[in-house]
């Protein structure tokens, strides 16, 4: 009986072996009882019988499957088990005298195969035969990958099911050799992340789920600059290590979800899920320049190696993949050319590439060779006059063009890596002035514009120390000056590196007050020592009343969280004379003078003999 229902193409080959057998010793028994006649007949049936089971017995109990019998009582999971054979338990771990009832309640299986144990149950339910693959976890908490097969055994001659054979087979083996063809699909040899075929797949799959969720997420482009040389000098198992490095240092920039693949020869990715926003995305990709600044060690040999990193953000830049792709590749090739260490791509630079590219170069070389200078302008106490501190502001002084205006500078240093090495330059600039007025008996304290990407990166604290020493600058004589803007995103980091900043002595000023959203809120936790209305509210406050009611209550604000203000864009002696009735504490603006440069500023100072600036 068993036989015919049990064998067909989805029996397991030993399993089908075994019976094969079995079937030729039966025909050879049948044709002996067949040649006996008589009572002999009916002996040799009864041993045929008997000979029949003990065959059966030991093909079951020898095969290499799992198998379990079980009486079909009325209902469909009424199962009453019949037999199991060595190898259930083997294969299960349900040791023989405990495997009683219906297999599909004994053997418990991965959560995400449920599914499959109720479909079987389904399919059993209505008589029907099952096959299927699932993880099952054997009672010692092991996982072994089973295929499951449930055979209905029904009666030759009323077809009323009387049987169900469960077949299991374990298939970790296998599982685990199509896992490892997957992975090698999928996978880079050299370095063992995944492959652009892995990350395409990914990306599309993020790109699905963030339109869903309305979520932006990122790709991430990462290309060595000159890799060919290396391996052309070094040989390839010095490139080989080198990339295997390489591999393990952009990991470590990321999170754990983010998925990091190498997509070609000196070329890695790095897929951002829900990333949040641009800044995210930009401070991931510093910290992956961050990880580049420590040469790679090879035998001893120290190697330099520099990236360029290109951004590409959905939607913003891309409904699709290969978009996103193409434009992180743009981004990429512009932080390369520009020397830039990163770019987020942005539709002008691909438009106008050329001409971009072409500016973000220029401004490489404008930081590096000494084109960027400050002009300063001074801040007078509105009451007594006296000038103390000076702004620094920022020009590029371009071989042809003559002084460009931070605004058209500072928001390409900013798409680009180019904020911290311009950071540096200005700060260092401002410090050494600092000293060399300090040197001349004019102690003066400077005021340092901060972009906003600035606040937004680590290196701020570590940067200031340094230059502070190096210039041997005491910490009050240098202000930072801080936007709302740079609060808008992460303020909680941003706060925490300003208190680091405030607590090496360095004071805080709050600039552009008024023209950001979040003021109130923030400016109570912000450590700021000054803040510094708006030149908009400053310049029609004499003939705005409205206006001149934003300066009032800013300047009654701000002196209730105990900070001194500074009313900036001050243009004629009537605005000056209205702020220092309302009682601000210092003004800034073309009335006092113009931003100079530093030896006009100078002479300006000794004619105007500081105390007597301005005083009415
Ligand atoms: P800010 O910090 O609010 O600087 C004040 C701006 O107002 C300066 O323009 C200054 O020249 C101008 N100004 C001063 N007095 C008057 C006045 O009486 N009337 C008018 N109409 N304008 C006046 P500038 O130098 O073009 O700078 C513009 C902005 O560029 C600055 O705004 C600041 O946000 C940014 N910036 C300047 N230097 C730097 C720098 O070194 N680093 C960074 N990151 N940003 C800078
Ligand atoms: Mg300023
Ligand atoms: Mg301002």
């Amino acid at each position: 009986m068993i036989k015919e229902r049990a064998i067909d193409e989805e029996t397991p080959e030993a399993l089908r072996r075994a019976i094969e057998r079995l079937e030729r010793e039966v025909s050879q028994l049948r044709a002996r009882v067949a040649a006996s006649g008589g009572a002999g007949r009916e002996v040799a049936g009864r041993q045929l019988a008997q000979e029949w089971l003990r065959i059966i017995a030991s093909a079951l109990e020898n095969a290499g499957e799992g198998i379990m019998i079980m009486a079909a009582a009325g209902r469909p999971f009424r199962l009453r088990t019949l037999y199991v054979n060595e190898g259930f338990s083997r294969i299960t771990g349900i040791p023989a005298g405990e495997a009683e009832g219906n297999p599909l309640k004994l053997i418990s299986v991965r959560p995400e195969d449920r599914e499959v144990m109720l479909l079987a149950r389904r399919r059993m339910g209505e008589g029907l035969r099952f096959a299927g693959e699932v993880t099952a976890i054997r009672p010692g908490g092991q996982e072994v990958a089973l295929e499951m097969q449930f055979v209905p055994v029904r009666d030759e001659t009323t077809g009323r099911l009387t049987h169900w054979v469960a077949i299991l087979r374990d298939v970790s083996e296998r599982r685990a050799q199509m896992e490892a063809l997957r992975h090698q699909a999928l996978h880079d040899a050299l370095t063992g992340l995944p492959n652009w075929s892995l990350l395409e797949d990914r990306l599309r799959q993020t790109v699905l789920g963030s339109a869903r969720r309305d979520e932006v997420a990122a790709i991430v482009m990462i290309d060595f600059d000159h890799f060919k040389d290396v391996n052309d000098t070094y040989g390839y198992a010095v490139g080989d290590a080198i990339l295997r490095e390489a591999g393990i240092r952009i990991s470590g920039s990321v999170r754990a979800t983010d998925t990091v693949a190498r997509v070609g020869g000196d070329e890695f990715a790095v897929l951002l899920p829900a990333v949040g926003n641009r800044d995210v995305a930009e401070r991931i990709a510093r910290k992956v320049l961050t990880a580049f600044e420590q040469p790679v060690d090879v035998d001893g040999h120290k190697f330099d190696i520099a990236v360029s990193i290109g951004i590409a953000l959905f939607p913003a830049h891309g409904s699709d993949g290969d978009a996103l792709r193409r434009r992180a590749d743009i981004a990429m090739y512009v932080a390369k050319e520009a020397q830039a260490g990163y770019a987020v791509y942005s539709e002008t630079s691909d438009r106008h590439r050329s001409g971009y590219l072409a500016v973000a170069h220029e401004l490489r070389r404008a930081i590096d060779g000494g084109e960027l200078l400050l002009h300063y302008q001074p801040k007078a106490h509105l009451r007594s006059g006296l000038v103390t501190r000076v702004e620094a502001l920022v020009r590029w002084h371009h071989p042809e063009r003559g002084m460009v205006p931070p605004m058209q500078f500072i928001p390409l240093a900013e798409r680009t890596g180019l904020v911290k090495p311009m950071t540096t330059k200005i700060l260092d600039i401002a410090m050494a002035q600092c000293r060399a007025w300090q040197a001349e008996g004019t102690p003066i304290s400077i005021a340092v514009n901060l972009s906003t990407r600035t606040l937004q990166e680590s290196f701020l604290p570590e940067l200031i120390e340094s230059l502070l020493d190096r210039w041997k600058v005491e910490p009050q004589f240098l202000k930072l000056e801080i936007t709302e803007s740079s609060m808008m995103s992460e303020p909680d980091r941003v706060i925490s590196m300003l208190e680091k900043v405030h607590a090496m002595g360095v004071h805080l000023s709050l600039d552009d007050f008024g023209t950001g959203f979040s003021s109130l809120a923030y400016l109570r936790r912000l450590p700021v020592d000054e803040i510094k209305i708006d030149k908009s509210f400053v310049k029609e406050m004499t003939r705005n009343a409205s206006d001149a009611e934003i300066v009032r209550a800013t300047i009654d604000l701000a002196h209730n969280l105990g900070r001194q203000v500074v009313a900036e864009g001050i243009e004629d002696a009537d605005t000056w004379a209205m702020l220092r009735e309302l009682g601000c504490d210092l003004g800034q603006g073309y009335f006092l003078s113009k931003p100079l440069p530093s030896a006009e500023l100078s002479d300006w100072l000794r004619t105007t003999r500081m105390g007597l600036a301005r005083n009415g």
